[in-house]
């Protein structure tokens, strides 16, 4: 049994169940005896005696009582228990903070496997308004990983121990003793030790975490630590869509960023994430409402008023030809029929096609902003409208001569999603792959002009598609007259 449970009492907690050990010692769920409320108490452990590291381990615990947001676990502040309570127990430092019964991201990719895009997203937003917050007030909390995100009731994720990783990091026992889990997520910087932690250390570690959620794998797992370590230094980092091909082009290019190796090549700030985030939201909710978009109930009615007037001056057929025999008739009900069904149908394509039509404009007006951030997000939605679009094909050709490499890559990236062009891109990304500056832009010239090699002619986008229907429509009409000549 620990020495901490001898007397389960570290005063004024009654230590009831221990939920966890960490690199930073022990968790207990823990009744606070002045109000009988349930938390969960942290206790240093016994070991630490380092006077620097303690000191350290106040100042962090100050830091993150005062850090109060909606998806940071809420830290009421730390002690030194001394020999006050019912029984005696050790002298240790200990913090107790809100008791958070939902478990931790870990146990979700332990029990799941993987998450949904449209999952990862929404947690990923929360984490960057958790960052974003802290980065604001000059903390870093220098070691995200899925066991550091804890769950509410009600599903609310929550960063815990936040700053603390300096205070273990100054603890060399305790360091040696880490575990293999804390070097999968380090970032280049990090592992160097310079320059400092900065808040893209933490935007490179939410990187690798969201890598993992998407895929159920880490980018990085060598069989040793410093096998791993090697890889973030050296490794291009894998993309997501390699292994996850229905992951959203823009979240997949957002995690590749955030795994820049370079700082300055990943996103400025958290705020900047959360921003491409929301913007991947808006477009998985246009993508949703497109296909049931409710339609101009006006307009559509005028057009069916228009079809029953227009029925009505159709001249009746003269009195010396013969009665249709029954076929005829029932051929000819048919195609009205069917005519009847088509026409609202078309109808209803129209709008739907006329919204797609008002959100690619949007995106193209984002593709060419100032904002590279916004720029690169364009470019891969652009693509993922595909051959449904109708611009989106050209603004992707210029991006691929924008000054911003990223931009370069995105739009290369993004063009694999018209394979009918096959002929054409192709030469014009082998331009791209033998000329480009960037190794990166070449990678994803390349990347494409592969893909668009293997994959199968398609049978058309939007403009075949009107086409077809007008086609089957007037063959329809023409059944219906000739079976009624007949
Ligand atoms: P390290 O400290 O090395 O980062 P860790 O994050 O796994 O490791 P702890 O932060 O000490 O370890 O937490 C251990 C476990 O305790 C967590 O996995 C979680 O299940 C549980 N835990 C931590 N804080 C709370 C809390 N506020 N409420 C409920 N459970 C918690």
């Amino acid at each position: 049994m620990p020495e901490t449970v001898e007397n389960r009492w570290i005063w004024p907690f009654e230590l009831l169940e221990r939920i966890g050990q960490g690199g930073m010692g022990e968790v207990w769920k823990a009744r606070f005896v002045k109000n009988d409320r349930i938390v969960a108490v942290k206790l240093l452990p016994s070991d630490v005696t380092d006077e620097t590291v303690l000191a350290r381990f106040e100042r962090e615990v100050g830091l993150l009582r005062d850090m109060r947001h909606p998806h940071i676990v809420h830290t009421f502040g730390g002690m030194t228990d001394g020999d006050k309570g019912p029984g005696k127990s050790p002298n240790r430092r200990f913090y107790a903070m809100e008791y958070l019964t939902g478990g931790t991201l870990q146990d979700l990719l332990e029990r799941d496997g993987r998450l949904g895009p449209e999952t990862v997203v929404q947690y990923a937003k929360q984490i960057c308004a958790a960052l974003a917050f802290a980065h604001d007030r000059g903390v870093i909390h220098r070691d995200l990983k899925p066991g550091n995100f804890l769950l509410a009731e009600d599903g609310t994720l929550k960063l815990a121990d936040f700053g603390l990783a300096a205070v273990r990091e100054g603890n060399k026992l305790t360091a040696e003793g880490r575990t293999m889990g804390t070097f999968r997520y380090m970032a280049p910087e990090q592992i160097r030790g310079r320059p400092p932690a900065c808040p893209q250390t933490d935007l490179y570690a939410l990187g690798v975490v969201l890598f993992e959620l998407l895929t159920g794998v880490p980018p990085f797992a060598g069989e040793t630590p410093a096998e791993t370590l090697q890889m973030h230094l050296k490794r291009p980092a894998p993309r997501v869509i390699s292994r996850e091909p229905h992951c959203p082009p823009g979240l997949d290019a957002l995690v590749a960023d955030l795994m820049e190796k370079r700082i300055e090549d990943r996103p400025a700030t958290a705020t900047a994430v959360g921003e491409r985030l929301n913007a991947l939201d808006e477009r998985v909710a246009l993508r949703q409402r497109t296909p049931t978009m409710t339609m101009d109930v006006p307009s559509l009615r005028d057009r069916e008023r228009q079809i029953s007037d227009d029925d009505l001056t159709i001249p009746p057929p003269p009195r010396r030809v013969a009665a249709p025999t029954p076929w005829v008739k029932w051929t000819a009900a048919g195609a009205l029929a069917l005519c009847g069904l088509l026409l609202p149908a078309a109808a209803r394509w129209q709008t739907d096609s006329a919204a797609l039509d008002r959100a690619e404009a949007r995106w193209i007006e984002r593709l060419e902003s100032g904002d590279p951030l916004q720029r690169v997000d364009a470019a891969a939605t652009l693509g993922q409208l595909g051959e449904d679009g109708s611009a989106n094909y050209d603004a992707l050709l210029e991006a691929l001569e924008s000054d911003d490499l990223t931009v370069r890559a995105a739009a290369a990236q993004a063009l694999v999603a018209f394979p009918s062009q096959r002929g054409e891109l192709d030469s014009i990304l082998n331009r791209v792959q033998k000329e480009d500056l960037e190794e990166r832009v070449r990678q994803a010239a390349q990347s494409t002009r592969r893909t668009l090699q293997q994959e199968p002619e398609p049978v058309g986008g939007r403009g075949s598609t009107l086409w077809a229907w007008a086609a089957s429509l007037g063959l329809l009409l023409a059944a219906g007259f000739v079976a009624f000549k007949t």
